[in-house]
């Protein structure tokens, strides 16, 4: 079995960053991706506030440049994906898709996370094109204009009250009558002006050719159909840190995994960045910080190993 100094699993922007912070300080790094570098930025369209880039950049020329700047620093790579980690005193032993098993002082955990899809017509073509599950990163495109909200938990109303700063008109779409989210952010969006309440409704078709221009609805207990003009459709019905090979040893909450603001989880050794975690503000530059500073304390952790 190999061991190495430091594993870091998940090629995005804090697992690319975590890598590159760690071969830069000398530490023998491997790097596991299950498909091509960039992660979530490979599925963005326009990146507009990644500072530094203030006419913005497309999400795969972001991922290119971190590509790019990681190969400066030579180092192992696996290009398949980790179904397990067994926690070991001092070595953690890690088993990816072929079977081999790779053994690792310190293992930075930077996978990420997914959204939901609706599912519906019409909603995997319109990513970036007016379907989008972010409102930090493309409330801004919206400005002035018609959105629809869907979903009715928290991150639903938290992202809707986010954009009503932002657009003309906004409808929120909940399949059910009552709302999941907290009470205060409940109260909030109904006395909102700007926000329309759509209860009791899904959505079965998102309706566009170059951009979202409408919504195909139900109201599931009259089972009348309705067209809703909007320009926007903002999907907020669920969120999954992607953590399922994650062993129980290590702390986790329905949000991801628990780390100190140092990136450290409760197993020594290993370490949390990016999207994987229990955060709020899921972005690049939260993940790329989280990642210089995992591998930082990645580094610290190792120096205190010795040999
Ligand atoms: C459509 C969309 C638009 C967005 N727009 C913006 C924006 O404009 N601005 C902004 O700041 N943020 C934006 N974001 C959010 C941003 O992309 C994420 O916050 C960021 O990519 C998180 O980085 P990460 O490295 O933590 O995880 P990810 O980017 O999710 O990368 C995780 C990587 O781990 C790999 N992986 C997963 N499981 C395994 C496994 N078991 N073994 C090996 N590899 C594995 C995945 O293949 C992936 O490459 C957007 C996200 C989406 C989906």
């Amino acid at each position: 079995m190999n061991i190495y100094d430091a594993v870091v699993i998940g090629g995005g922007p804090a697992g690319m960053t975590a890598a590159l912070y760690l071969l830069r300080a000398g530490v023998k790094t491997l790097s596991i991706e299950k498909m091509a570098p960039g992660g979530q930025i490979l599925m963005t369209e326009e990146i507009e506030n990644y500072p530094g880039f203030p006419s913005g950049l497309k999400g795969y020329e972001l991922a290119d440049k971190l590509s790019a700047h990681l190969e400066d620093y030579p180092h192992d790579k696996i290009m398949d994906e980790v179904r397990e980690i067994k926690v070991g005193d001092p070595v953690h032993e890690i088993t990816v898709g072929d079977g081999q098993v790779v053994g690792a002082k310190s293992i930075v955990l930077a996978t990420g996370a997914r959204y939901r899809n609706l599912g519906v017509p019409g909603e995997q073509r319109l990513v970036g094109k007016g379907v989008s599950y972010c409102a930090l990163c493309d409330g801004n495109f919206f400005r002035d204009r018609v959105v629809a909200v869907v979903g009715g938990g928290n991150s639903a109303l938290e992202e809707a009250l986010y954009l009503s700063r932002l657009v003309k008109k906004l409808y929120l779409i909940h399949r059910r009558d009552e709302f999941r989210g907290a009470l205060c952010y409940q109260n909030k969006c109904f006395t909102h002006e700007k926000i329309e309440i759509l209860r009791s409704t899904v959505v079965d078709e998102i309706v566009g050719d170059a951009e979202v221009q409408k919504l195909a609805l139900t109201n599931v207990k009259t089972g009348e159909k309705s067209s809703l003009d909007v320009e926007g459709a903002f999907i907020f019905v669920g969120f999954e840190p992607v953590m399922s090979f994650v062993p129980d040893a290590v702390e986790k909450n329905v949000h991801g995994i628990v780390t100190d603001v140092e990136m450290c989880t409760n197993v020594p050794g290993i370490f949390a960045a990016g999207d994987i975690r229990a955060k709020m503000c899921r972005q690049v530059a939260t993940a790329v910080g989280d990642g210089a500073t995992a591998a930082t304390s990645a580094f610290s952790y190792l120096e205190q190993l010795g040999d």
